[in-house]
């Protein structure tokens, strides 16, 4: 990944913007966003970056009218593309994470009418977007659980997890990630063994050969189907051969360390919303077409 001034060099107007827009989200040729055919699609040439499908059971004789950011992330913005890119571009740079306050020093100086809330929303779309494919982990998996938000006190207590979803304002996240591979993290309502076994169960593929977790009751069934392996931390136990949950435990840091020190507080509602961008920059963190990847994914 380059470094921001050539990221600016790279995208210095609002076409250049659009141009890359289009060759990451059409790169067959443009494709009508609503019937999904390229054949019947005309350029408007009063208008660049506009087209008009023609299709009979689409947009007919009059054409359905749209634009390199219809049914994109960008809908409807009035912001310049290239502020959205320059926003996009330190999200998936800063490791830690940035919020939005951040995000209005260091980009929109120079556009000083506009307002944090407007930041706010930007980098949400970003979040959105980073929700990345459906992955199926393989070989050696650690799966964990913890909590985010809630008292400062019981935050770095790790042997008071597993407490339900009862501690005051607390959100339980489950993961799964492989070593030297990727994470997949989710938001969940409670701990039961139901919503564990069916996360482990869509995270992992045919080709895992371990699945370490510690005692929790939770995990118990695992086993029936899955090479389980368990730690038992309560007993003093962290590391039984192969069996630990470290890089797990490593992710988890990242996330909270990121959520504490760039967003203060992140409600219940926006929590999913930062387990994507954790999850998407620490799966695309030696992805040198991380950005491109993201504009690819954020227009389909
Ligand atoms: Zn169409």
């Amino acid at each position: 990944m380059q470094n921001l001034a050539a990221f600016d060099r790279m995208f210095p107007t609002d076409d250049a913007c659009k141009e890359y827009i289009v060759a990451k989200r059409w790169p067959d040729g443009v494709k009508c966003p609503r019937c999904h055919r390229k054949e019947g699609v005309y350029a408007l040439k009063a208008r660049p970056f506009h087209w008009a499908c023609k299709n009979k059971d689409c947009g007919g004789r009059n054409g359905y009218r749209f634009s390199v950011i219809t049914h994109t992330i960008f809908q409807d913005t009035k912001i310049p593309l290239k502020l959205w890119f320059k926003v996009g571009f330190l999200m998936l740079t800063a490791k830690k994470g940035v919020s939005s306050l951040q995000v209005r020093r260091m980009v929109f100086g120079e556009y000083s009418g506009t307002d944090w809330r407007t930041c706010w929303y930007i980098c949400h779309r970003w979040r959105a977007a980073m929700k990345g494919d459906a992955i199926s982990l393989a070989g050696e998996i650690e799966v964990d659980e913890t909590y985010v938000g809630g008292k400062e006190k019981n935050k770095h207590v790790s042997h008071r997890k597993h407490v339900g979803t009862g501690g005051a304002g607390k959100v339980a996240v489950i993961g799964a990630i492989a070593r030297k591979g990727m994470v997949v993290a989710k938001v969940i309502e409670n701990t039961d063994t139901a919503t564990l076994d069916g996360f482990v169960h869509s995270a992992v593929g045919p080709k895992v050969s371990l699945v370490a977790t510690d005692e929790y009751a939770g995990y118990r069934l695992l086993g029936r189907d899955l090479p389980h392996g368990v730690v038992r931390h309560a007993t003093g136990q962290y590391v039984v051969g192969a069996v630990h949950t470290n890089t797990i435990e490593g992710f988890w840091s990242l996330l909270k360390r990121g959520i504490m020190g760039s967003y203060h507080k992140v409600s219940k509602d926006y929590l999913p919303l930062y387990v994507n961008e954790f999850s998407w920059r620490y799966n695309n963190r030696r992805n040198p077409n991380a950005f491109a990847d993201l504009i690819t994914t954020c227009s389909n």
